[in-house]
């Protein structure tokens, strides 16, 4: 693979102005290219600017609404409500996030409840923003059919990620982000282009055969859930918070009512935070650094979110695929589709 050499900046300009050429305006242009340069400065490439050509396919097709206004209601003290206004989640996150913040600083727990949103994005993004202020966090969401149940060998569920984050004194959060999928469709797109092979157990082809051809699974066939009928559970219980709880979209309804124009589907993302210092009434500080002391000590282990952290401590240059970056200078000349 070629690739071009950016800074941070420049991959922040280059999302934005594609954006805003494509149809958003400056927020949320701004909010969207913040977090694909997040993306890229963690080592996320899934959800860096790979994901651009599908944020400008909705903005083009009209799916997503560039000039997306949130608007933010308290239901109860502990239970704030977002109309996302059909737009794209990172400017929903940055409008209510804080609020959720300070609802569960003050009451001990405190949940969001996100609708008519268009997420793509990787969801660590909104956990850790939580784990900064000193809560611990659990977020999901779900997409469009592309999982198939634990026995069944069609789609049925979204990829449905789930992320948690928590907060550590002195130290970035501890946080996991994963698609319930045995890997994110992102993930098998961008095997698919490197031709590289899967392990085991990710997919199917269109004949419902088990591959390890990642190209197999992306045309036409099928992601497995993690670990078997357990992910699968996970995956049921995601559609659940998301779909069922929210009022929103379950991933076959989002399937049903997309355009297909190939960016993310609307629908709602569930956002749970709690405050060790509220709930624990102790010194939860020294009692998890414990833990987390003894469970990096065991040889082998390393804590999820490690790896992103330590990248982003390296210097602000990163290596982007030149086909991606042509891709996406492209689709800044090209006439806007209708
Ligand atoms: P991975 O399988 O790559 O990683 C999942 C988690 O496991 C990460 O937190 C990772 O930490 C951690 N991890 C990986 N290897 C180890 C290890 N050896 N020891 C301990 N922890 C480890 O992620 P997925 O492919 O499942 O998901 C990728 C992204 O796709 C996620 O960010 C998810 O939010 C996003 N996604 C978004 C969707 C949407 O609709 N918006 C839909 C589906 C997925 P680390 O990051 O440090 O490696």
């Amino acid at each position: 693979m070629t690739t071009i050499t950016l800074t941070l900046d420049e991959i922040y300009q280059l999302a934005f102005d594609c954006l805003q050429q494509n149809g958003a305006d400056e927020e949320n242009a701004a909010a969207v290219a913040q977090v694909m340069t997040c993306a890229e400065r963690d080592g996320s490439h899934s959800h860096g600017l790979f994901r651009l050509p599908a944020y400008v396919a909705s903005l083009r097709s009209g799916k997503v609404r560039g000039d997306a206004r949130p608007l933010l209601r308290e239901i109860t003290p502990s239970l704030l409500k977002l109309h996302g206004g059909n737009g794209y989640a990172p400017l929903a996150h940055q409008t209510a996030i804080p609020a959720l913040a300070a609802a569960a600083q003050k009451n001990g727990v405190a949940v969001l409840a996100i609708t008519h949103v268009h997420h793509m994005a990787a969801l660590w993004h909104e956990v850790e923003m939580l784990a900064e202020q000193g809560l611990a966090a659990f977020a999901c969401t779900t997409y469009m059919p592309s999982v198939a149940p634990a026995g069944a060998r069609s789609k049925f569920f979204g990829t449905n990620p789930i992320a948690f984050a928590w907060p550590r004194p002195d130290a970035t959060p501890l946080v996991f982000d994963m698609a319930t999928a045995a890997k994110a469709m992102g993930e098998v797109q961008i095997a698919a282009r490197a031709q590289e092979p899967l392990p085991a157990g990710v997919g199917l082809d269109k004949n419902g055969a088990e591959t390890t051809d990642a190209a197999a699974i992306v045309d036409g066939g099928v992601l497995l859930p993690f670990g078997g009928y357990k992910g699968s559970a996970i995956s049921l219980m995601v559609e659940l918070l998301t779909a069922g709880l929210l009022h929103e979209n379950f991933s076959y309804e989002a399937k049903e009512k997309d355009n297909g124009d190939g960016g993310p589907p609307q629908g709602g993302e569930f956002i749970l935070a709690l405050s060790p210092a509220i709930i624990s009434e102790n010194d939860w500080q020294t009692h998890c650094q414990q833990f987390f002391d003894r469970l990096s000590a065991l040889p082998g282990v390393r804590l999820p979110g490690s790896r992103r952290h330590q990248n982003r401590k390296t210097v602000e240059i990163r290596q982007i695929d030149a086909g991606q970056v042509e891709k996406i200078r492209a689709l800044m000349t090209s006439e806007q589709a209708d």
